[in-house]
């Protein structure tokens, strides 16, 4: 059970049960933490990471119940509790509300997040809980992060935005000469038939002079 970890990192081989045990022995129960690192052959900052930073004993349990850490020490672990709508996973106590991947940090790190620091994900899921794919980071950190998913997810589906001015004026000399079809032009510059038609009849790129 125990992991000998000379990174000093997070032990991640207890399990969810094991882990919720443990927090309610150091919590409830009052057992101290050397103990406790006996008992469950961890070293006592793993104990202290799995019990958490603020004697927040109930969220601590809480939190394990509901994290997978042992099946993937490295993949995502997914909140199974409910999320909200944007997929992340709120933790309610004593009517304080906070984030279960923001739990997640705090236990990790033993410290509470700084005052308007933001928890981002580097693996872009939302209900994920791993350490390993979160930090912390400024506002402005997570607007960058935003910007550049919505950069890519529009790449992907919006033709325009992709192509750059060489090509258009290419795809508009195609379309004037009938060299190609829209959706053959479509397939050749890796955007979609309607793009292509849009391009031709002046609904985008309307700036580029036609030939
Ligand atoms: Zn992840």
């Amino acid at each position: 059970m125990s992991g000998s970890d000379v990174s000093g990192k997070r032990r991640v081989y207890l399990t969810q049960n094991q882990k919720a045990e443990m927090c309610r022995l150091f919590h409830e129960a009052g057992v101290r933490a050397p103990a406790l690192a006996a008992t469950f052959g961890v070293g006592r900052r793993t104990v202290y990471e799995i019990t958490g930073p603020v004697t927040d004993g109930t969220r601590a349990a809480r939190f394990w119940r509901n994290v997978d850490s042992a099946t993937d020490p490295d993949g995502c672990w997914v909140w199974a509790g409910c999320t909200d709508s944007a997929g992340y996973a709120p933790l309610s106590f004593n009517g304080r509300t906070d984030r279960a991947h923001r739990v997640a940090i705090m236990l990790h790190t033993g410290r509470l997040i700084p005052h308007g620091m933001f928890v981002l994900h580097s693996c872009d899921n939302p209900p994920c809980c791993n350490p390993k794919h979160l930090r912390v980071g400024t506002h402005q950190d997570n607007m960058r992060d935003m910007m550049s998913r919505n950069r890519n997810a529009f790449g992907e589906r919006s033709g325009p935005s992709k192509l750059k001015t060489a090509e258009v004026e290419e795809i508009l000399r195609a379309t004037k000469v009938g060299s190609a079809t829209c959706a053959e032009l479509g397939v050749m510059f890796g955007v979609s038939h309607r793009s292509i038609l849009d391009i031709t009849c002046g609904k985008t790129w309307a700036h580029i002079p036609r030939p």
